[in-house]
């Protein structure tokens, strides 16, 4: 059975409220900082982790939610980031089957470059015997008419034919929740809404945390303090020497299933720049997505798609064949937090996806990577951490993936209104606000978008757990729109069909 994470955090609240001491806080409930908490609970340390915002609301909610090797990494050489992805991915695919699902890719090609083939042919074996994969996974050749037989919806240019391989996709912020139940279940403790102000200090150490949760401000020791704030982790200290975090921004459109409709991903170049963009199904809906571009503006503020993001993506429409145009129904951008050195120009797709860690003492910093490596990543940074020699001896329990009992416990379910799952994660998915249930423990917000605005009355009877008053449920609504507008609404602006032909 899956823990209730609303118990979990208010009888976790009231150990921060006394006080209590840790062996380990952890800052940021983003993967790497649940797969962290995790992993220390699963060794039998004492665990806190905090969080400023709501669980996932930061880059792991806004991600691809491909669990793959990379096949960019391969393209560029980095054949040890791409087989350790790859086992990362087969390793996820066993752990957890009802969130991480097999996905075939469909890479275009045109059929009469022959070189380009060869190259696929090659590079896609090779990626698939890195990660060990199963026999029926091998990649394919498929011809122009093969390709059309498996998306019947879409017409391709003449010539199109492509290689198929398989990759893995998974709703990321659903990926940090199970994480986060297995960490409650192990017995760390968590807090959302609960936001880091300052390191302690001891000496020339660091000791704990000041932490900042319902208006009010404590101070909670702790012999390591492990900073998991992804594109945020320079707040607390420096990177060390010439390096720095390079936000880049990714932005993702996501279209209804009948306008787009997609048994499978595919893999296009876009036709501006020649990058790699993804086109393939989620959620009920198709997600065509991502950009790659340096984030300009301050990351401490909700990051918007552009005019320029919009337009770039909806470009690639054509080259599907759609028979008339489409508008999507949503969409999201995310900051990945990139390492670069002081004064690196390198393009945005080039520059390393690599995680860093480091630290002082008291304190390890970890940042960068993969929703796809995580776990690798917290043993990582837990064994730099337990290197120091203040955290007690290990007294691990077994390893035991968490899965749950009904469909609708499965964090993220899709489709419309899914009764159940509103029932139950208003009762155990530690709501604080409407966007928490409707845009991160469900998408039922972002698969209906406008759509759900009717639907208001409907949604106040299914989540009846809240125990809301009529006054917050107004307060809610008026805050999830604008929260919705903000890091979800599209530009208004015609798609590249539509623009061409008008
Ligand atoms: C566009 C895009 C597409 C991607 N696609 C993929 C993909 O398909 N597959 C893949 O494997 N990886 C992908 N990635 C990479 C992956 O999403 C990230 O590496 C990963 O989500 C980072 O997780 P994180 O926990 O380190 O950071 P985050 O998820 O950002 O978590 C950090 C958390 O720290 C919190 N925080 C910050 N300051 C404080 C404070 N003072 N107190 C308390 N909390 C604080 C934040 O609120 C945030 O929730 C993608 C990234 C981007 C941007």
């Amino acid at each position: 059975m899956l823990p209730n994470l609303s118990e979990a955090v208010a009888t976790s609240r009231q150990a921060i409220a006394k006080t209590e001491s840790y062996d380990l806080i952890v800052i940021g409930a983003g993967i790497t900082g649940a797969g962290i908490a995790r992993e220390s609970a699963r060794l039998g340390w004492k665990t806190l982790l905090l969080e400023q915002g709501d669980l996932a609301s930061g880059t792991s909610n806004f991600s691809s939610k491909m669990v793959h090797g990379g096949l960019r990494y391969l393209i560029q050489g980095n054949w040890r980031l791409t087989r350790e992805a790859a086992q990362a991915r087969e390793s996820l695919l066993q752990r957890w089957p009802d969130l991480v699902k097999p996905l075939p890719y469909y890479y275009l090609q045109n059929e009469r470059s022959l070189i380009t083939r060869f190259k696929l042919t090659a590079g896609l074996w090779l990626y698939h015997t890195l990660a060990a994969a199963e026999d029926a996974h091998r990649p394919r050749y498929l011809s122009p008419a093969a390709l059309a037989e498996h998306f019947p919806a879409l017409s391709f240019p003449t010539g199109t034919a492509a290689s198929r391989y398989y990759d893995a996709i998974c709703d990321d912020s659903a990926l940090v929740l199970r994480t986060l139940q297995e960490a409650v279940n192990y017995g760390a403790q968590l807090s959302h809404y609960a936001s880091v102000s300052e390191l302690l200090t001891e000496g020339d150490r660091i000791a704990g945390v000041t932490v900042r949760l319902d208006q009010s401000q404590y101070t909670l020791p702790a012999k390591m303090v492990i900073n998991a704030t992804g594109v945020w982790a320079d707040q607390f200290t420096s990177l060390p020497a010439n390096l720095r975090l390079r936000p880049l921004r990714g932005s993702h459109l996501l279209f209804a299933a009948a306008d787009l409709p997609l048994p499978a991903a595919l893999t296009l170049q876009h036709p501006e720049d020649g990058r790699v963009v993804f086109c393939y199904p989620w959620a009920g809906g198709s997600v065509l997505g991502t950009t790659d571009l340096d984030h300009l503006a301050d990351k401490c503020q909700p990051t918007q798609m552009s005019q320029e993001e919009q337009n770039y993506l909806l470009a690639l429409l054509p080259q599907l064949g759609l028979k008339r145009s489409i508008k999507p129904i949503a969409c999201w951008s995310g900051l990945r937090p990139v390492l670069a050195e002081q004064g690196d120009s390198q393009a945005p797709s080039q520059a390393s996806r690599e995680h860093l860690i480091w630290q002082q003492p008291g304190l390890v910093n970890i940042t960068g990577g993969k929703l796809t490596t995580f776990a690798s990543m917290a043993e990582e940074a837990l064994a730099m951490a337990e290197q120091q020699g203040n955290l007690p001896p290990r007294s691990p329990q077994a390893d035991t993936p968490l899965r749950p009992d009904k469909p609708s416990q499965a964090a993220c379910p899709a489709g419309p209104l899914d009764a159940e799952a509103l029932r139950y994660w208003s009762g155990a998915g530690a709501i604080e606000r409407l966007s928490d249930l409707l845009l991160r423990r469900t998408r039922q917000g972002l698969i209906l978008g406008r759509q759900l605005e009717p639907l208001q009355s409907q949604i106040e009877q299914l989540c009846q757990p809240l125990a809301w008053s009529s006054a917050r449920w107004q307060q809610e609504w008026a805050h999830y729109w604008r929260e919705f507008e903000h890091n979800h609404g599209c530009h208004d602006s015609l798609d590249a069909s539509a623009k061409r032909s008008a």
